[in-house]
């Protein structure tokens, strides 16, 4: 007679199963760097649902240079002149002043992030950011 695991314990091991094999194709894994430099090691307490924090961490949509690197746009740089990734729309394009950021050091970037996707102050700006951006990348496809 076989006794049945317990479905605490059953869960605890395919939790622990997962994360190594998140954590082991994270380590591998040569793209994603600027995902990289905010979040260096997997954490479920940073699974994120949130559009405009995934744009963030990853440096895709709504911003020139991602939309450069794909043909759709000819040219990485923002109306502003300088170039359009998120780094710039969250510290110096003069479009999103009123939304800016001081960024940390990047022995940082984790706790910072980590504190950010929890506040919803921040994630008030990150939404205008992205929508300035967004209206930045409407009108040079227009251009
Ligand atoms: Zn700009």
């Amino acid at each position: 007679m076989s006794i049945p695991a317990l479905y605490s314990y059953l869960k605890r091991v395919c939790k622990e199963f997962l994360m190594n094999e998140w954590n082991s194709f994270w380590k591998n894994s040569t793209t994603g760097k600027h995902t990289k430099e905010n979040l260096p090691l997997e954490n479920l307490d940073l699974l994120i649902s949130n559009k405009n924090v995934i744009y963030l961490l990853t440096n895709h949509l709504p911003f020139p240079a991602y939309l450069c690197r794909f043909k759709i746009l000819n040219n990485p740089d923002c109306l502003c002149g300088e170039h359009g990734d998120v780094d710039h729309y969250l510290t110096s394009c003069m479009y999103t002043k009123d939304y800016h950021l001081l960024q940390p050091a990047v022995a940082a970037r984790t706790h910072w992030t980590r504190k950010l996707c929890k506040n919803y102050s921040f994630l008030n700006r990150l939404k205008s950011i992205c929508e300035i951006s967004r209206k930045i990348c409407d009108d040079l496809l227009r251009l």
